[in-house]
């Protein structure tokens, strides 16, 4: 049994059909995860979807009545860059009411991940770049509704700068944001996030991981969130076709365990989301992927939490 809980459900498909975008990605994930025999039918949570109220304290009632009614416009869709459905909608209030799961057992359990979610470029009022609901936004909203939390810290290591996350928190000294990405890639309109770690063209594991890891330290150290929210991208990764970076499978596992290391030392909780991957070959998403769980998987049975909390 894994010491943490995989947060899933099959309705996630977000039913592109052929896509850049391989929205069956979640299913084969959690597939893969079974096979391999890392996880059982045990360490699954099968998540509801968000509630409106949830939903409504990140986004406008418009863009939400535009979601639930099929509205959206022309430029919506434009923006959106993947095909309105029925099923769409269904899948990004599950993957909100996901990250709040997840959120919830990492505060519970130290980690939580939710195999999906991780969608950074939506903002308030529109959806951007396969994003329609900012799942981790709504998450970090519900937590502190609830009292369960005061601050957040967001760790955004898509290759695609988080602008959505930059744009809702912006004003907001309860939530901390670090993205690191490629400067010269989507979106072209980059809001500041606390900390941007602006990577050049194919930069390596070693210049990447010596950028991002001190800044995490440095963050966790200053800021002391009561939880972080890791949004694990996979497009970093050098052969993927939307992304612009050089690293490795190897290099970004050892990003995600860095990660995760350095707030398990500091008995901070984690909740993993996936975020964006669009590999070459559909199996090195996966396998990304399922690295990050891995990753968790070793950080969390090498500092076991009572130790982590008294550190
Ligand atoms: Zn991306």
């Amino acid at each position: 049994m894994l010491p943490f809980k995989l947060v899933y459900h099959d309705r996630y498909d977000l039913n592109l059909g052929p896509h850049v975008f391989p929205s069956q990605k979640f299913r084969l994930i959690a597939e893969e995860l079974r096979r391999e025999g890392i996880a059982a039918a045990i360490d699954f949570l099968q998540p509801s979807p968000a509630s409106d109220e949830d939903i409504l304290r990140v986004h406008t009632r418009e863009w939400v009545q535009k979601l639930k009614n099929g509205r959206l416009t022309a430029s919506d869709v434009m923006k959106l860059e993947i095909p309105y459905s029925p099923e769409l909608v269904e899948a990004v209030w599950l993957a909100a009411g996901g990250s709040i799961l997840a959120g919830q057992c990492a505060l519970r359990d130290g980690f939580g991940a939710n195999l999906g979610g991780g969608f950074h470029h939506a903002y308030p009022g529109h959806g951007q770049g396969f994003c329609a609901i900012h799942d981790v936004a709504v998450a970090i909203r519900r937590l502190q509704a609830d009292k369960a939390i005061r601050k957040a810290m967001v760790i955004d290591t898509d290759v695609h700068h988080g602008n959505g996350t930059a744009a809702i928190f912006r004003d907001d000294a309860t939530v901390f944001t670090i993205s690191i990405h490629q400067e010269n890639n989507y979106p072209a309109h980059k809001p500041p996030s606390s900390i941007d770690l602006n990577m050049m063209d194919r930069a390596d594991d070693e210049e990447y991981l010596g950028a991002l890891i001190p800044a995490v330290q440095c963050a966790l150290d200053e800021f002391r969130p009561d939880i972080v929210f890791y949004v694990g991208g996979a497009d970093p990764y050098c052969e993927d076709q939307l992304g612009g970076l050089s690293l490795t499978k190897k290099g970004l596992m050892e990003r995600d365990r860095k990660v995760f290391e350095q707030a398990r030392r500091r008995g901070i909780p984690v909740a993993t989301t996936l975020a964006g991957g669009y590999a070459q070959r559909l199996e090195d998403t996966i396998r990304i992927h399922v690295n990050t769980i891995l990753a968790t998987v070793d950080v969390a049975n090498q500092f076991p939490i009572a130790a982590a909390r008294n550190a």
